[in-house]
């Protein structure tokens, strides 16, 4: 059977049906090229320029901060590669916690005279700004730090972080592509130079994200040509992606109080019923996203897990969807000081839009039942 109940809403999100209506006059023919002077092609270029309004207001930012791209990985990677391009190298300091869209340009930038050093988090999971400060006595030019963790969805204080690096004359990123639509997020309040942000996680099309940028930060582009994006993104818009992305934003902040307070409900009563059951949860004693719980049960594999719930038509996650090729445990986990043998455990639920009490009720009937089955078998391989 297929999973029929969707619980991995941090991996991706269907887009909404009004964002797809949207979307579609876009994708008809005659289609007008943004750059085009011609009255199809101002329609498209009106369209891009309204839909960069939405986003920059879904972050409290100014249109002519909003660069678009394919997505949070490339807005990630024009971040982080793009920044320290533009300055002398020095050390970039990441989070051991980041999305590998931002620990791999860290680590590419080794090879162009930059060194990457770590900052640690706490066992439940927060950026520590003590060892952040601790790292800023080195010469760091660039900190990246994520507004909320894919896997375990916990916040961090990234104003906080934000004001040590200002302080000691870095620049500040922060990957914001799970945070946005779940959490209120100000750019300027947040004090940060650059966010990244990714359609595809708020019932937007996927392969449409965006930079927003600080307009004091040099940066370079990653790619040439024909100087969209003010130079710093070439190549002919995704128009209709990107339509898709700016009513996305809107809709995800009209309905952010409303969404947070079905998820937080639906997520306690998941989580009530995973604690009944003798799960551990990463990251449940501070602030998380209101969708996100990640756990697991001592001596059962998150992947065997995973496969188990997708039989009985629930589709989980363990560990990070985005390099579910490894069987690695989670890096987050390690990094929280988790031991590697519950790490290997670890499954993620991720809830959205369309999720509700029956599901979540029916999804820990269906746990209980894998979980008991698994502990007999066990007990009579003793
Ligand atoms: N950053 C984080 C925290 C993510 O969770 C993801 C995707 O899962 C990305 C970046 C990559 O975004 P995209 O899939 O739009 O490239």
């Amino acid at each position: 059977m297929n999973a029929a109940v969707y619980f991995d809403h941090n991996a991706t999100t269907t887009p909404d049906a009004r964002v797809l209506d949207a979307m579609l006059p876009f994708l008809h023919q005659p289609q007008g090229n943004p750059t085009s002077r011609h009255s199809f092609g101002r329609q498209a270029r009106a369209a891009v320029e309204n839909a960069r309004e939405q986003v920059a207001a879904a972050v409290g930012a100014h249109p002519s901060q909003v660069v678009f791209t394919g997505g949070g990985t490339e807005a990630d990677n024009l971040a982080i590669c793009g920044i320290a391009n533009a300055m002398s190298p020095s050390i970039i300091a990441v989070s051991a916690i980041e999305h590998p869209a931002v620990f791999r340009p860290a680590q590419a930038l080794f090879g162009r005279g930059w060194q990457a050093a770590r900052i640690p988090v706490t066992g439940a999971g927060q950026v520590s700004a003590d060892a952040l400060c601790d790292l800023m006595r080195q010469k760091v030019g660039l900190v990246s730090v994520m507004a909320a963790n894919n896997e375990t969805g916990v916040l961090q204080d990234i104003a906080a972080l934000a004001e040590i690096a200002r302080d000691h004359g870095a620049l500040m990123h922060t990957d914001a592509v799970q945070a946005l639509g779940k959490i209120p997020l100000d750019f300027d309040a947040l004090g940060v130079n650059a966010m990244s942000l990714s359609s595809h996680k708020i019932c937007g099309p996927q392969g449409a994200g965006a930079l927003i940028l600080d307009k004091r930060v040099d940066i370079q582009p990653l790619l040439r040509g024909g100087g969209q994006e003010k130079g710093l993104r070439s190549g002919t818009e995704n128009v209709a992606a990107i339509v898709g992305f700016g009513l996305a934003c809107e809709y995800a902040t009209r309905e952010l109080t409303e969404h947070t307070r079905r998820m937080t409900q639906l997520r306690d009563r998941l989580e009530a019923g995973l604690q009944r059951l003798g799960a551990t949860i990463f990251g449940g004693e501070v602030a998380r996203l209101p969708n996100t719980s990640f756990f697991a049960f001592p001596n059962l594999e998150g992947e065997t897990l995973v496969m188990a719930m997708d039989k009985q038509g629930y589709a989980i996650a363990s560990g990070s969807a985005c390099s579910s090729d490894s069987t690695e445990p989670s890096h987050v986990l390690l990094a929280m000081g988790v031991a590697p043998e519950l790490a290997r455990g670890a499954a993620r639920v991720s809830l959205g839009a369309g999720n509700d009490e029956a599901q979540v009720a029916g999804f820990l009937r269906a746990l209980e039942n894998e979980r008991n089955r698994w502990q007999q078998l066990t007990a009579m391989a003793v």
